[in-house]
């Protein structure tokens, strides 16, 4: 606004670049989409201004009648789109619902299992820079070096020798479904909680995409913004406890970990979860789940492999392991084209997670602004011709990323996010 411009040109500018990239390139990390309008209008409410410490109806503020009724708005239209009879969501962020679920219903010191991060888990599951990593005893499991998928018999075998506390589901580049019920039934055997960290595929779970870990999991948590497309944000669900356990999640959320909730963020991921309960939010996620499965096939008949050898969610993972390249050059390239996606580990990578062998794509963000199978086809046909040129290097690179870069404008300028 001409306002903002007058007071702070700089940030004026930033926020104008970044609107502008959003528009004008291909978005292909798997943890991003676009919130809706009315999603970004109520975040941008006077709700920001109430401090409202405590639950609704038990604050510690004097105020809260009308902030009251967005976070049981929030909290019924969750529960009704998981089936679920619990729901927290005040957690800033995906990172602080998992935080709470460590409170809860764990010590510091306990033995917990954890998905890899190196093979698609989350820092939150354990990584050693990691709050979960340095205050647990963490024993990561992961996958078959020779199918790229979890290896259940091993996760078994691990656990029934260091026997976790806790078992850990869920995931941040898996291409593939988990199975729950397998899960559970080793957290059984070795009498440990299982949680569930929904964060990436939540969008295709509450429309039927994807296998729903809350009949499952002791508890489940999730980001808002990924597949689900709300606003930044987490919450924490569970389904057929007792009023004690939660209770030790609320306690957990606050005053465990947080103090005053995000009110217009809550207000907003009610928005989102009302979106997210019409069939147009279903027909969206079936979209995210084909788009993918399109841009995978394109990719293999072009001679590039697939983690685990394709896709049955919203994301995939480029194998450049056998490639002159890195997956830190990969990413590059592609973002010169204007194709934003991220490097990423692959199975026994030999380079570090700051360099890597792969590039981890999804299909969210693209899908919401109305790309189908024929517009997917043709970015994965784009993404392949700036990976072969890399591989050839010099200036055929350069011809191949102007070329590329000038089709993807064009696409998205077809497509417009919110213009
Ligand atoms: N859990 C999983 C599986 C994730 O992939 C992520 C983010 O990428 C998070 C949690 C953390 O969410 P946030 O970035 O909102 O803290």
């Amino acid at each position: 606004s001409l306002a903002l411009m007058d007071f702070d040109p700089e940030l004026s500018q930033a926020l104008q670049n970044e609107e502008r990239r959003q528009e004008d390139h291909v978005e292909l990390i798997a943890s991003e989409n676009y919130a809706s309008p009315l999603v970004m209008a109520v975040q941008n409410s006077v709700f920001t201004n109430k401090y409202a410490e405590g639950y609704p109806g038990k604050r510690y503020y004097s105020g809260c009648d009308n902030v009251d009724v967005a976070e049981r708005l929030a909290i019924e239209r969750v529960k009704a789109l998981f089936d679920c009879d619990y729901a927290n969501v005040q957690p800033h962020a995906g990172a602080q619902a998992n935080a709470a679920v460590f409170l809860a219903l764990t010590n510091p010191g306990d033995t917990v299992m954890g998905m890899n991060l190196a093979q698609g888990g989350h820092l939150t599951h354990g990584n050693p820079s990691n709050f979960s990593g340095r205050h647990y005893k963490i024993v990561p499991y992961g996958l078959d070096p020779e199918t790229g998928l979890i290896d259940y018999d091993e996760m078994e075998r691990i656990a029934l020798e260091t026997r976790p506390k806790m078992l850990i589901g869920g995931f941040s580049a898996y291409s593939r479904h988990k199975d729950w019920a397998r899960m559970r039934t080793i957290a059984d055997k070795v009498g440990a909680v299982f949680w569930v960290d929904m964060a990436h595929v939540a969008g295709l779970v509450a429309a039927g995409e994807y296998p729903d870990p809350l009949p499952h999991a002791h508890v489940v948590t999730s980001t808002t913004h990924k597949t689900l497309r709300g606003p930044r944000g987490g919450i924490i669900l569970a389904k057929g406890q007792d009023e004690d356990f939660y209770k030790k999640l609320n306690s957990a959320v606050f005053p465990g970990i947080q103090g005053g909730p995000l009110m217009h963020v809550i207000a907003a991921k009610a928005i989102a979860f009302k979106e997210a309960l019409r069939p147009e939010f279903k027909t969206y996620q079936h979209q995210v789940v084909t788009n993918a499965r399109a841009m995978a096939a394109t990719l293999q008949q072009r001679g590039y492999k697939i983690v685990s050898g394709g896709t049955d969610n919203h994301l995939m993972l480029i194998d450049l392991s056998a490639k002159p390249y890195t997956g830190k050059d990969a990413d590059a390239a592609l973002s010169d084209a204007y194709i934003t996606t991220n490097k990423n580990s692959v199975p026994n990578d030999p380079r570090s997670p700051f360099v890597t062998s792969g590039v981890r794509i999804g299909t969210p963000a693209v899908t919401t602004r109305g790309f189908g199978v024929a517009e997917c086809e043709q970015l994965a046909g784009w993404v392949c011709d700036v990976l072969d040129a890399l591989e050839t290097g010099g200036s055929t690179l350069t011809t191949v990323r102007d070329r590329v870069r000038e089709l993807v404008v064009g696409l998205c300028q077809r497509h417009p996010v919110y213009r």
